[in-house]
């Protein structure tokens, strides 16, 4: 175990997280400003922007992964 190799992964992980995060929150602020999008039980009944924002935090999502 060596603290620099952990330190290093963790660093990692934070730098991928957040294209990640700022896109989920594009996605989220959408479906509340949205009327298409406000009702929506699952990214896939959103309006064609409202998919548009999940598919590229999904994009980013499979980056970080
Ligand atoms: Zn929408």
């Amino acid at each position: 175990m060596t603290g620099a190799r952990g330190t290093g992964v963790r660093t990692a992980v934070r730098r991928a997280e957040l294209p990640m995060l700022r896109a989920y929150r594009l996605w989220f602020e959408h479906t509340r400003k949205c009327a298409e999008c406000k009702g929506v039980r699952t990214a896939q009944d959103c309006c064609a922007g409202g998919r548009d924002l999940w598919a590229a935090y999904r994009h980013a999502y499979a980056e970080g992964a």
